[in-house]
């Protein structure tokens, strides 16, 4: 199936509130703007270089999503364009995205990513980190706190893969106070973003599901 087949599939069987971020880490150009040209406007990538590449080749009014593993030295390269970072996962990577919001008077859109999954390799806050963070939030003027980010083990064992979900959407709601209008709780991936949208996900990040195989 093509990429434009593909998202209109999937987007026929995603609920309403569900927004789709379309991952196209690794993926050309070309592809992009297939799937631009079916109205599609949320993308998603996960190396800064790439996603700066991206963002001078392709149209303006992408919306671009940073998803990776993000290091301090490479913020100032995304923070003007950016439109949502989900890979926030520590207390000296936001303060690095606060001074460069600063410096071109912009506010960004950041989640906290949670590490809820067995692996030790998956990125994240523990819950008395986004706690300990979450209280200093008066200080970061120029960060819009939207919500959580989080990504399950990768297994077969989907009840493994619903307990993950379920215990970051409880930890969403323990602190919904602190995220702005429209929170966002970003779970889901192709393999596994029926589960999450169960689980209360409003955001799925799909990558493979639309453009094929890395
Ligand atoms: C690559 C990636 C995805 C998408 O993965 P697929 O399995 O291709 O859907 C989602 N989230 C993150 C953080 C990723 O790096």
């Amino acid at each position: 199936m093509s990429v434009t087949q593909q998202l209109h599939t999937l987007k026929n069987t995603l609920p309403e509130p569900v927004t789709l971020i379309a991952v196209s880490k690794t993926k050309p150009n070309a592809l992009i703007l297939e799937a631009y040209e079916t109205g599609h406007r949320d993308f998603g990538e996960n190396k800064v270089q790439e996603l700066t590449s991206k963002f001078e080749q392709l149209p303006k009014d992408i919306k671009w999503h940073m998803i990776g593993h993000l290091q301090r030295n490479k913020v100032k390269y995304i923070v003007p364009f950016v439109y949502l970072i989900h890979s926030v996962d520590s207390k000296r990577l936001l303060d690095e995205i606060q001074k460069q919001a600063q410096k071109i008077n912009k506010r960004v859109a950041v989640l906290l990513q949670v590490h809820i999954a067995k692996e030790t390799s998956k990125f994240g806050l523990d819950p008395e980190e986004l706690e300990d963070l979450l209280k200093l939030k008066e200080k970061y003027t120029h960060i819009a706190f939207k919500g959580l980010m989080g990504m399950a083990t990768f297994t077969e064992n989907n009840s493994a893969i619903r307990s993950e979900f379920s215990s970051i959407k409880a930890l969403h709601d323990k602190h919904l106070v602190s995220w702005e209008k429209d929170p966002i709780l970003s779970i889901g991936m192709s393999s596994d973003y029926q589960i999450a949208i169960d689980c209360g996900g409003n955001m799925v990040r799909i990558g493979s599901a639309i453009f094929g195989h890395r």
